[in-house]
């Protein structure tokens, strides 16, 4: 049996209410002011405080003792309220009631009637977007004259399905997804208010899995809270909660740690099929490698927090394994792979794409400080013309070849165009390419490879320039005796 916290300890004001401060800031203030309107519409994913605002708003505002647009919770009004006993407080969920019927019979007829005892009639329409069409024409002219005792709010996780003439009759709130920060304070409250404590990191996992719906995090705590040990500790957690993020994140890392492309790929589609969201899933191993990164520079708290046991042991051999270079390349990729989600329409695919580079790309850099990213002061550097560097050229090359398997095919298709202070621009055909070559752990190892190998401090700057067009324009310049920058 799980302990249901979501009722038992749903909010009785709005201080109570975790993070939506806008909303209540400017309730609160109407509340005072005496400027509510008569028709509300409170939009947001599921689970973040509608219609626990809409109860709380409707005591508020017949509540005899109103204390800085707080309900008192004391006075007849607001213990009929929360007794569910009032007759002024209507709540409706559209879902379930949908057809004009039905809006007629709980709302039209209903509204032109005083309220029973309270000062207003409060409608609160739950999932309003479920309406039928008769069903929002009927509401519409309700809402367009109130009677002065009838409020509404109305509440929907699909604004886009909400009709403009509803939306433009009434004042919007957007409501955001609960931060992790949030939620995990509102976790622990609970927790200990039931007499339990729970690691922060496993209220962490928790809070992550619900993806800010406060609702879906206190089921998840009720079900860790009703294993019946006193104090909740990762291991516990990981018989309840969705499987645990970071051990698959664990586990797509010993692929990558073993080059093994096709088994990294056949984890993750696993990990999908099981319900996991590739995006989310993404953040989780950027958030890990972050973790490795700082773990490789020594402070290895971040990654302590998100993880432990095994897990931790195996993630840290990974970390001083790879060091800090490589660390950073991975993180690269997948802060690419992670802008890319929003373009594809196969979301997993750019994170599919990282993890077969990551296993099939090790550079073995032996040597090689990464060159500076500042230009040098012109009085330390040594310049070299284009025509020096195309003669060295092939040495370079060789030695791209000697430590990266994909680039050399990349840079074997560019062009040097030009040399500005210690930054050598070189031209691409593809705009992939030239980003590519930009990728910070592809630009640490090229400056380390030109370094040795002209013992000169430059960078590559990859641009994405049409070779026609590069064409045109070298004609155009020659013609009025400019040169191609
Ligand atoms: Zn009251």
């Amino acid at each position: 049996m799980s302990i249901t916290l979501y009722r038992k300890y749903r909010p009785l004001s709005f201080a109570d209410v975790t993070e939506q401060e806008h909303v209540k800031r400017t309730l609160r203030n109407q509340l005072e002011a005496g400027t509510v309107a008569h028709a509300y519409l409170f939009i947001g994913p599921r689970g973040v405080g509608k219609t626990t605002i809409a109860r709380i708003f409707a005591r508020a505002i017949n509540c005899g003792n109103r204390k800085g647009g707080e309900p008192c919770n004391e006075c007849s009004s607001c213990k009929e309220i929360l007794e569910n006993k009032s007759f002024d407080l209507v709540e409706m969920d559209a879902a379930s009631h949908t057809g004009v019927d039905n809006v007629r019979e709980n709302i039209i007829e209903n509204v032109r009637f005083a309220p029973a005892k309270l000062k207003y009639k409060v409608f609160v329409i739950d999932e309003v977007h479920m309406l039928s069409t008769g069903a929002f024409n009927a509401l519409l002219k309700t809402i367009e004259e109130p009677p002065p005792h009838a409020m509404f709010i109305l509440a929907t996780t699909e604004i886009h399905k909400v009709p403009a003439t509803i939306v433009s009759r009434c004042q919007r709130f957007d409501f955001r997804r609960i931060s992790v920060p949030g939620m995990v304070k509102r976790l622990k409250e609970m927790a200990n208010e039931e007499g339990f404590t729970v690691d922060d990191e496993v209220l962490a996992m928790v809070s992550r899995a619900a993806d800010g719906c406060e609702r879906d995090a206190e089921s998840l705590l009720g079900q860790l809270l009703s294993l019946g040990e006193k104090n909740v500790t990762r291991e516990t957690a990981a018989l309840v909660l969705p499987g645990s993020a970071t051990v698959q994140v664990a586990e797509l890392l010993a692929c990558v740690a073993k080059q093994d492309a096709a088994g990294a790929l056949s984890s993750l589609n696993k990990f999908v099929e099981e319900g996991v969201d590739a995006v989310v899933f993404l953040d989780e191993l950027i958030e890990t490698l972050r973790a490795m990164l700082l773990s490789s520079l020594g402070a290895n708290e971040t990654l302590d927090r998100m993880m432990g046991g095994a897990v931790r042991t195996q993630v840290l051999g990974f970390v001083k394994e790879w060091g800090m270079v490589k660390i950073v390349g991975f993180l690269e990729l997948c802060l690419d792979a992670r802008r890319g989600t929003r373009l594809e329409r196969i979301p997993q695919l750019p994170l599919e794409l990282a993890l077969v580079e990551m296993c099939i790309d090790i550079p073995v850099l032996p040597l090689a400080p990464p060159v500076p990213p500042a230009p040098l002061a012109p009085s330390t550097f040594i310049p070299i013309s284009v025509s020096d560097l195309e003669r060295q050229w092939p040495k370079v090359f060789e030695r791209i070849k000697e430590v990266n398997a994909t680039l050399p095919l990349i840079i074997q298709t560019g062009k040097i165009l030009s040399i500005n202070g210690n930054e050598v621009e070189m031209g691409f055909q593809y705009r992939l390419h030239a980003d590519t070559v930009n990728q910070a752990k592809n630009q640490a190892m090229l400056g380390s490879i030109l370094l040795e190998v002209l013992s000169c401090p430059l960078r590559i700057k990859g641009i994405y320039a049409l070779a026609e067009a590069d064409a045109a324009t070298s004609d155009i310049l020659e013609q009025f005796g400019g040169t191609v920058a």
